[in-house]
């Protein structure tokens, strides 16, 4: 029996100053992942501060400069299906749909996604070592069975990845984390949100201690014409990716005038490379343009073992994933499944 508190926040101000009272507290938003962390033993949080509650954090709003701000407790299902979204942000709908089951996504807050943690099977098993979940104990998963786990931004320490489809898609896009803690609010670019294991497993992101994310800005560009969301994964629904990519491009004829190619499940964070982009602005939108691409966002990727399949997935991915986005509506059946 784990005994714990509750309480719950009526304002963004209220939450920071809670999650400061005892200092085993967490907040709850969805619990989605809380729930698993805690069934497993990996967190006992001694109070919950309930942060369902919190009009700014629920809510979804077009910003002046022709963005949009999405509440860190508005739900992925209704993020995804939100007409703003599916027009104008595609591609962010299509990863958050092939995210997780239906239930889910219903009770699975946007905050809530940035946050849930790796899915690497030793770090939910307390009976053995991990130096994400007990730093300085050891990582069993490089020499043990590694077939889920990542090939790029490895470290000595670490080689999980982050499991979000959604993230994904943020990243592609440039989102901005907005967040608010002890310290007044600040705004993280979404490539610095996330970071690589280093010697620092046990930090999954660059969130301060207390800490709460309140919104996502997405920028006005939202890619509605070519973009296609490509999950590889063992079951075709409710699992998590081995490969996914996330691909929005702006063309001018046959020419790429800009491009955001995304990877999930390779890495302790979404994997963009400045490098491969930069090299196909200007080129055709030709599978062997991809191919030169996928090459280089690869370049530094090793296996351990049984994930060595993912580096030749994740080219053949990256290639075919930009096809796909010439057409979005060749898009996978099952990438957006009917509500
Ligand atoms: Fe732990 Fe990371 Fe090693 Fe998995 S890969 S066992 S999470 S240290």
């Amino acid at each position: 029996m784990n005994n714990f508190e509750y309480r719950r926040a009526s304002d963004t101000k209220d939450a920071i100053n809670l999650i400061h009272q005892q200092e085993k507290s967490k907040f709850l938003a969805g619990g989605t992942n809380l729930i698993d962390l805690w069934k497993y033993n990996i967190t006992n949080p001694t109070s919950l501060v309930d942060i369902n509650h919190i009009a700014e954090l629920s809510e979804i709003k077009a910003l002046p400069d022709g963005g949009v701000r999405l509440g860190a407790g508005f739900k992925n299902a209704d993020t995804a299906y939100h007409p703003i979204i599916e027009q104008q942000y595609p591609l962010l709908s299509k990863a958050i749909l092939a995210g997780a089951s239906a239930q889910i996504r219903n009770m699975a807050s946007n905050g809530g996604n940035l946050l849930q943690r790796t899915r690497c099977y030793y770090f939910y098993d307390p009976e053995v070592p991990c130096n994400k979940r007990v730093p300085g104990s050891g990582c069993p998963a490089k020499l043990g069975y590694n077939r889920i786990h990542a090939i790029l931004g490895t470290s000595e320490q670490c080689i999980a990845v982050f499991p979000s489809d959604m993230c994904i898609a943020l990243a592609a896009l440039d989102a901005l984390v907005n967040v608010e803690g002890p310290e007044g609010k600040r705004t993280i670019n979404f490539a610095d949100f996330h970071r690589l294991p280093d010697d620092r497993p046990d930090l999954d992101n660059t969130l301060k201690p207390g800490e709460l994310i309140i919104s996502i800005d997405l920028p006005e560009k939202g890619f509605t014409t070519n973009y296609s969301y490509l999950k590889l994964r063992d079951r075709h629904s409710y699992a998590f990716a081995l490969v996914s990519v996330a691909t929005a491009m702006e063309l001018d004829g046959d020419t790429i005038k800009d491009i955001r190619i995304a990877l999930g499940g390779v890495a302790h964070k979404p994997w963009r490379s400045k490098e491969a982009e930069d090299f196909l602005i200007g080129k055709n939108a030709s599978a062997e343009n991809f191919s030169t691409a996928a090459d280089l966002i690869l370049k530094d990727a090793k296996g351990f073992g049984h994930n060595d399949f993912k580096i030749k997935l994740a080219k053949k991915a990256i290639i075919r994933n930009g096809l796909m986005a010439l057409n979005p509506d060749t898009q996978l059946p099952g990438a957006k499944p009917s509500a």
